[in-house]
């Protein structure tokens, strides 16, 4: 009979309490029981959770402490060496997430095209494996002590090689498949002796462009794995399989498990290639997204594989782990109604797998009222006025001239008559210490502590305090500060209609970080200024150029639940107007400098090259679109961070900001590689200080960055300034690094380099 599954439930909980449980513990404020009981009683709930919700397959081991990737990495005893004299098993464990004193923490990066991040593993050329843990057959037994026979997720070993990396040499991370696959072998024959019928494994890999090498390392994993393994259901997800079809439908497994909310079009394709001893896992129910679906359309498409598959070989799903979605729409109390209707977390997610079962068992009535009220939702999402605004959407289909009227050398021009700046330009690229008085007065002006007039004399003091600052230590253009934001998204968000924000929305990030994003659910514009208050007074108290500072439609889009009821480059596009109306308004208000932040524009990259290219063309086009309105003396800067941007140096070069910062100075100036082979046009302040860090780099360390900078970038084109913006700092290291900062600036001027 057809079963519903699910492939993974967000660990944190309803109410964040394994974050809570786990910073209590490195503070030293609970001790280690007390932490794994904490996380047994999550696992505990959730699974009873899911089996009440009426999912048949139940995942165990997608619980975790900190990652899931950690989690394999823990498991295959493949800890770095320098973690070495740390015995006890858990202490290990926060050791590879978090670093100690005298080891630093193992590199963490964004897991696929997801915000979340998982800790990168570490490989060394040789390096032997062994199962070190037993936290997959714990869990298991586990969940049996409570009555209930879970399917363990496990990570698998292509996609745990191919994520992994060597911090010495150049490896490739395949040549240790042989040495990996024993492991898997052994836990996966001890799952199955434990009396496990199903494992997953996910090899999301598979939505990848894959090399001849991982293709062999696929074929002959499963080639082994299957003949100790409980029976194994392959999962793919976060797209197509493409041309990795054949090979996904042809590996040694029982079952294959893929995404058709990014690709339901893969579906007749997939049907044809399947074997017919396997079992297919339709992923009909998005684990990225927030929003409820549209049953009526997504029974057909499981119908559509009942008719090919027939029901004893089919399983109805999430596309992926609803890790990616907050946990239950019910602790909503602030949403309003018709907001919510349109809204599914995780908790209701299980509803719409389960009312799809059994609507393929029993036939749709038996699940009528979940199908009404999904239908009833979706007819008020199509004629909701607050989603559909005529003003807006009229707005968006003119046409508006994406260039600059004059080109980067006339603009040049006027903008050095204008501000005359010296050579080496030196500036910052926001943000000001939030230190907790900041974020103290914030949260009592938002509880109602203090009115508005209290809190924005607050926010005077610290904005005059930062422009004084500025001005004695010589910086040529200036900050406000943005002690008014608390997030660089959220503070746009919270002025623009078509969003929305969730009191309890939280999804992990990292570890014990979680974030809410904001959920843009219908069309976008900007009632009124957002930022030109600030700007103006900021403006006001100094004579020097004072840089208006917003984030850019890209990274608004990226960092957010975005509606699926239109492309994401037309709602990016409405983001964009409502940023150009703000840039016009700077401009009117006499700011003449004014920066764009774009550091999740390459984040939005898709999984796959083919479709880079039609990706950067909107995103592009939506940069330009909020600053090609202003006059050529205006000068327009972006910022972008999280490094690696060689390969789209050229869309880069296409925003045709005036200048751009960008982070490098983790790299070493890594980046500037790609300036020697492509000459980019307009002017660029590659960061010199690593503010990730809280090491104040002296003048020497500045100044070796930036000659190095001008090897490859003419001096004329570089400006001077740190790598992102401050916020994360502290007054006196800001204070004395950026005295550096001018110093090395003025050294270099005097030395005649320009
Ligand atoms: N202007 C923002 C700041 O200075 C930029 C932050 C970012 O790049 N993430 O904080
Ligand atoms: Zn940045």
């Amino acid at each position: 009979m057809t079963r519903s599954a699910n492939l993974g439930f967000p660990r944190i909980g309803l109410h964040r309490e394994l974050k809570h449980a786990l910073e209590a513990y490195w503070k030293g404020a609970i001790d280690a029981a007390a932490l794994n009981a904490a996380g047994r009683q999550l696992r505990a709930r959730h699974w009873q959770l899911q089996r009440a919700a009426g999912i048949d397959v139940i995942p165990s081991n997608d619980f975790s402490f900190y990652d899931h990737v950690l989690d394999m990495t823990a498991t295959l005893g493949a800890a770095p060496p320098r973690f070495a004299g740390i015995t006890d098993p858990t202490a290990l464990y926060f050791a590879m997430a978090r670093g100690t004193e005298a080891a630093p923490a193992m590199e963490m990066t964004k897991w696929f095209d997801t915000n979340y991040h998982y800790i990168v593993p570490e490989l060394q050329a040789g390096q032997s494996f062994r199962l070190a843990t037993s936290k997959v057959v714990d869990e298991f037994l586990e969940a049996r002590s409570l009555g209930i026979e879970t399917r363990p997720v496990l990570v698998g070993p292509v996609t745990w090689l191919s994520l992994g990396k060597s911090k010495v040499a150049a490896l490739d991370p395949l040549s240790l498949l042989d040495r990996v696959l024993p492991v898997y072998a052994e836990l996966l024959a001890t799952l199955k002796a434990t009396g496990a019928e199903w494992v997953q494994i996910d090899e999301p890999i598979l939505a990848l462009d894959l090399t001849a090498a991982q293709r062999a390392a696929l074929r002959r994993s499963y080639d082994l794995l299957q003949a100790v393994a409980p029976r194994i259901m392959l999962a793919s997800y976060f797209g197509a399989l493409g041309d990795n079809l054949d090979l996904a439908a042809g590996l040694h497994v029982a079952g294959l498990h893929i995404d058709l909310v990014r690709a339901p079009e893969q579906l007749p394709a997939v049907l044809k290639a399947l074997p017919a001893d396997k079992l297919l896992s339709v992923g009909v129910i998005d684990g990225r997204n927030i929003w409820r679906a549209d049953l009526d359309g997504q029974l057909a498409l499981v119908s559509a594989a009942w008719d090919s598959v027939g029901p004893d070989r089919l399983e109805i799903a999430p596309s992926c782990s609803l890790l990616h979605s907050p946990v239950d729409l019910d602790a909503e109390t602030d949403l309003d109604a018709e907001l919510k209707s349109w809204l599914a977390f995780a908790t209701q997610k299980l509803a719409e797998i389960s009312a799809l079962t059994l609507a393929m068992q029993k036939g749709r009535p038996a699940a009528r009222p979940v199908f009404e009220a999904s239908a009833a939702a979706a007819l008020s999402h199509r004629q909701s006025p607050r989603i559909h605004k005529p003003a807006v959407a009229l707005r968006a289909a003119a046409d508006i001239r994406l260039a600059r009227p004059s080109p980067f050398a006339v603009r040049r021009e006027a903008q050095q008559q204008r501000f005359g700046l010296p050579a080496f330009p030196t500036t910052t690229i926001g943000s000001f210490p939030q230190t907790p008085e900041v974020r103290e007065r914030r949260a009592a002006f938002r509880h109602g502590r203090i009115d508005a007039t209290a809190y924005h004399r607050f926010l005077e003091t610290e904005t005059e305090r930062a422009v004084r600052l500025q001005e004695q230590i010589g910086l040529d253009v200036l900050v406000h500060g943005e002690f008014e934001r608390s997030d660089m998204v959220e503070y746009f968000g919270e002025q623009l209609d078509g969003f929305a924000f969730t009191g309890n929305g939280w999804v992990q990030s990292y570890g014990s970080r979680c974030v809410k994003p904001p959920v843009i659910y219908g069309d976008v514009s900007r009632p009124a200024p957002m930022t030109v208050r600030w700007s103006v007074y900021a403006a006001a108290l100094s004579d020097r150029p004072m840089k208006g500072m917003l984030t850019g439609p890209v990274t608004i889009l990226q960092w957010s639940f975005v509606r699926v009821d239109q492309p994401r480059a037309e709602t990016c596009r409405q983001i964009a107007l409502a940023i150009r109306d703000e840039v016009l308004d700077l401009e009117a208000a006499g700011i003449g400098i004014i920066q764009i932040d774009e550091p999740a524009l390459r984040e939005g990259l898709p999984l796959r090259r083919s479709d880079w290219t039609g990706y950067l063309r909107w995103a592009v086009d939506c940069f330009r679109l909020t600053a090609s309105g202003v006059a050529d003396d205006t000068q327009v800067h972006t910022h972008m961070c999280y490094a690696e941007f060689n390969d789209i140096m050229a869309a880069i070069a296409e925003l045709d900001a005036d200048v751009i910062s960008i982070e490098t100075s983790r790299s070493d100036m890594e980046l500037l590689e790609a300036f020697r082979d492509f000459s980019y046009p307009n002017e660029i302040g590659p960061g010199i200080w690593d503010i990730h860090s809280p090491r104040v780099p002296g003048q020497g360390d500045m100044e070796a960055l930036l000659l190095k900078a001008a090897e490859a970038i003419p001096p004329a084109q570089l400006w001077v300034n740190p790598d992102c913006g401050l916020k994360t700092r502290g007054w006196p290291e800001v204070e004395a690094a950026l005295r550096n900062l001018v110093e090395t600036a003025r050294r270099l001027r005097g030395s005649g380099a320009r």
